[in-house]
């Protein structure tokens, strides 16, 4: 029986409730986390270095490093005051995923094929796992531990994740693991209270892994702003989205952040979220090859501020993931947005002793 207790997240006023979820399996991932941390998750394990095999692809695979390491130049955070992700285990990653999918990346070919490194193909699968996988693995833990460190504290930012294009059964653009599905259904099934979220996904690329996930599902609302000529473009998965804002070519700031406030604020109008989960890719930014979009590093920075005042102002859990970016000057956009929503005390210690007077629900964690 105790065994059992490790599955749900006791309700104070429902303490049988946790007995309903008996297939819940253990999880490392929900573990307690000090008051003294700030619920922005990273680990070193993120940034993927091998044999220069990362400058094949038009990525920065270490700007998660490097956004951490702006972070503590300004000394918004120490090494000691952020939370470690851990990585995500097959138990965990089976929650969303089938085992032929997972049994699948244990090919180096279908590997290359997702992350768009064809070199990979040439290598043993126990280093596509070891230097590749379990980076991506490991943002993706990160992506569900901040999911309850939202609940918890209001506000969480997960500086990886957000690999939107991977879907239970099929990953691509990059994105091997369903972090986001995988976020918002840990949620629903272990933290009483949560069973409505919204997903407000503005990263340059149509989210069609979440969406297709969550396509016959009434609990999750997703809002996704992308440019309607690049991948993936996937007809099926677009109708999952109740608010799609489709963009042309080398849409410039007036206009992106006028639709993005437009719909934020619409979204959560028609109806309110137990958690919103913020994908807030930067590929959107000027000049970027692959988002084709034209948004200054201002109007980056203008974005995430209306996207969390929106949450914020209504106390609704938020959770941000990073997802795209592929230029070098990435890195430091995404720090000076974070720095720019403490200084609008949108996050920050003043933002978690607010969010203990909101209406976010008061979960005690009795075994986690
Ligand atoms: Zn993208």
């Amino acid at each position: 029986m105790l065994a059992l207790s490790f599955l749900r997240v006791n309700h104070p006023f429902f303490p049988d409730l946790h007995t309903e979820l008996a297939s819940s399996h253990q999880t490392e991932l929900y573990a307690a986390v000090p008051p003294t941390c700030l619920p922005i998750v990273y680990s070193p394990a993120y940034n993927i270095t091998f044999l220069g095999l990362e400058k094949l692809h038009p990525f920065d695979a270490g700007k998660w490093g490097k956004v951490i390491h702006f972070l503590k130049e300004e000394q918004f955070i120490t090494d000691e005051n952020i939370v470690v992700a851990r990585e995500a285990s097959e138990e965990d990653l089976l929650v969303v995923h089938t085992k032929s999918y997972l049994s699948r990346l244990k090919w180096s070919m279908v590997v290359a094929t997702i992350t768009e490194i064809p070199p990979l193909v040439f290598l043993p699968n126990f280093l596509v796992q070891r230097k590749v996988l379990r980076p991506l693995r490991t943002q993706t833990g990160g992506t569900i531990m901040a999911g309850k460190l939202a609940i918890d504290r209001g506000w969480a930012i997960n500086v990886g994740g957000g690999f939107h294009h991977c879907s239970s059964d099929k990953g691509g653009g990059f994105c091997a693991y369903a972090d986001i599905t995988l976020a918002i259904k840990f949620l629903f099934e272990r933290v009483e209270g949560v069973c409505k979220a919204t997903i407000i996904d503005l990263d340059a690329h149509q989210g069609n892994g979440h969406e297709r996930d969550f396509l016959y599902d009434r609990r999750v609302y997703i809002m996704d702003v992308y440019n309607r000529h690049i991948y993936p473009g996937d007809g099926f998965a677009k109708k999952a989205i109740e608010r799609k804002v489709e963009l042309e070519w080398g849409t410039e700031d007036s206009e992106y952040l006028e639709k993005v406030e437009l719909h934020c604020e619409g979204a959560l109008n028609e109806i309110r979220p137990d958690i919103i989960v913020y994908n807030a890719g930067t590929d959107i930014l000027d000049g970027d090859p692959l988002g084709g979009l034209a948004i200054s590093p201002q109007g980056i920075m203008k974005r995430d501020e209306i996207v969390f005042m929106a949450a914020r102002r209504r106390g609704i859990p938020i959770l941000m993931v990073t997802s795209g970016g592929y230029q070098k000057k990435t890195a430091r956009i995404i720090a000076d947005s974070i720095l720019n929503l403490q200084r609008q005390h949108l996050i920050g210690e003043e933002a978690l002793e607010e969010a203990g007077q909101s209406s976010v629900p008061v979960i005690m964690s009795k075994f986690m």
